[in-house]
């Protein structure tokens, strides 16, 4: 099954310029949205993962799924000021200004092997942020997953998260 073509491009969204990936249309397509699911679950099954660390909003889709199947627990990292309890923040650059994600202090532990997942990889910021903040955590071990990896952008946080064993399904 050719995933890739699941994805629909929407040019010069959210601004001029951007070609935006939209998932939505391989999400909305069962068998497909199965594929997603089975090919990273088959990828990371036996690894040990303990919790599924996804990013707010899209992340949160398949990372539900995932973490069903992968019989793990799920963390979801969200945007600052929406977590109720206490919580720690790891703010990153974005072309203009700054965001910050924050996890619940006592969502992860030092035994949890994690498995970062969202939905799509562009400059790295947002899962080099992520990784950040797990590792404030001291887990035993991360691993990343995305539906798309767009490897054509290649900098600074991509190299950072070479050293981390990553999954995508689509390219
Ligand atoms: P990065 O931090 O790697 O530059 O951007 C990745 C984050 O921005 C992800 O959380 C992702 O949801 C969102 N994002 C950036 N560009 C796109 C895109 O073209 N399509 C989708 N679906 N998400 C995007």
């Amino acid at each position: 099954m050719d995933l890739k073509q699941y994805i629909r491009e929407i040019p010069d969204y959210p601004e001029k310029g951007v070609n935006f990936k939209d998932i939505t249309t391989l999400l909305k397509d069962g068998d497909a949205f199965k594929a997603v699911v089975d090919q990273v679950c088959s990828h990371f099954e036996g690894r040990g993962i303990t919790k599924v660390v996804s990013l707010e909003s899209r992340g949160f889709i398949v990372g539900g799924a995932l973490a069903y199947h992968l019989e793990a627990g799920f963390v979801p990292a969200r945007k600052k000021g929406k977590l109720p309890a206490e919580t720690i923040e790891q703010t990153y650059e974005l072309e203009y200004g700054t965001d910050t994600i924050e996890v619940h202090l006592d969502a992860l532990c030092e035994d949890d092997v994690v498995l970062i997942h969202d939905d799509l990889l562009a400059t790295g910021g947002t899962a080099l942020a992520a990784l950040k903040l797990v590792q404030k955590m001291k887990v035993k071990q991360v691993f990343f997953s995305f539906i798309c990896d767009l490897k054509f952008i290649e900098n600074g946080n991509k190299a950072l998260l070479d050293e981390y064993e990553t999954h995508s399904v689509v390219t």
